[in-house]
């Protein structure tokens, strides 16, 4: 199989336009590159749901709060465009910075509260490039359907909300997180660890379980969950918790109490890579 690599507007905008005519769906998988197989499971969804899988590949420029992370993200088109062929997607839309961007950006989307908390309160301005580059992607691809990972719990939060608020006609599709089988999600900046890191990162996962299994013991106190789970962070060398906060899973926003589902989430840092995760939680029935 082969997959078309595009990397110009007008020419996707042909080629989709004989798609649509032809009547088949479009769905679309918004990524940075450098694909890892928790991507892998995005674009099968997306080849059993749809007639036609885009995956696009853009390392977003204004989405990043740092010029170095930005710098050193990975991007081996090549092997990407591979990967997607062989899991069935047609097209790779891996546009420049300056087809996205031609001109200095004037419009941009917004969402607050959702955008605000956990990683929106240590990246300034990071969830404003990702709507708006994602809000872009929707009005170049126009796709049913669009695919994203329970990994960045609250990026999908923020593009249901923008969609939702919106009244944009896409239908967002949630993919569970992939895991390694010590427990660590899949992600492009795993590559940046060494070996002892890489040991150590395995502490995100741990502590989301402490949490769950805290909250399925009955513990209603969020303030006595997130004690309990940050406390697996403490002791280890080159790591730093830089949140770990029970929320809301629709708004983002922490709770005080738990009486229903859940959304545990954490970043913490391993070495200089940052890292994320998240697991829904259900307190127990009683
Ligand atoms: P990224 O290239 O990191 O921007 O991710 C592109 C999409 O893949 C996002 O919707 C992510 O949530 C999703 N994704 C990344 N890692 C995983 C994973 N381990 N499992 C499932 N989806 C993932």
């Amino acid at each position: 199989m082969t997959a078309r690599l595009i990397q110009a507007i007008h020419e996707l905008d042909g080629v989709l336009d004989s798609i649509r005519k032809a009547g088949r769906s479009i769905g679309l998988v918004p990524t940075m590159g450098a694909l890892h197989a928790g991507h892998g499971r995005l674009i099968d969804a997306a080849v059993r749901e749809t007639e036609c899988v885009v995956v696009s590949i853009f390392v977003n420029p204004i989405q990043f709060d740092q010029r170095s992370d930005f710098e050193r993200y990975p991007r081996p088109l090549e092997a990407d465009v591979a990967f997607c062929a062989a899991r069935g997607a047609e097209i790779v839309f891996a546009p420049s910075a300056d087809e996205i961007y031609p001109r200095a950006q004037r419009a941009f989307v917004d969402v607050e509260v959702v955008s605000e908390g956990l990683c929106g309160a240590f990246r300034p301005g990071h969830f404003r490039g990702v709507a708006t580059v994602v809000l872009k992607l929707f009005n170049i691809v126009r796709p049913a359907r669009a695919y994203f990972g329970e990994k960045d719990a609250q990026q999908l939060a923020v593009i249901r909300r923008m969609s939702e608020d919106l009244n944009v006609p896409v239908e967002i599709v949630e993919v569970p997180t992939l895991r390694e089988p010590d427990g660590l999600a899949f992600s492009s900046r795993n590559n940046h660890l060494n070996a002892a890191q890489r040991v150590k990162a395995a502490l995100l996962y741990r502590a989301l379980q402490t949490a769950a299994r805290t909250i399925a013991d009955g513990e209603k106190d969020a303030r006595a969950v997130v004690r309990e789970a940050s406390a697996i962070f403490n002791g280890w060398e080159d790591v730093r918790l830089e949140y770990l906060e029970i929320v809301d899973p629709d708004e983002m926003q922490p709770l005080n109490r738990i009486d229903g589902p859940v959304r545990v989430a954490c970043a913490a840092w391993v070495g200089s890579t940052r890292l994320i995760d998240n697991i829904l939680c259900k307190p127990s029935a009683s």
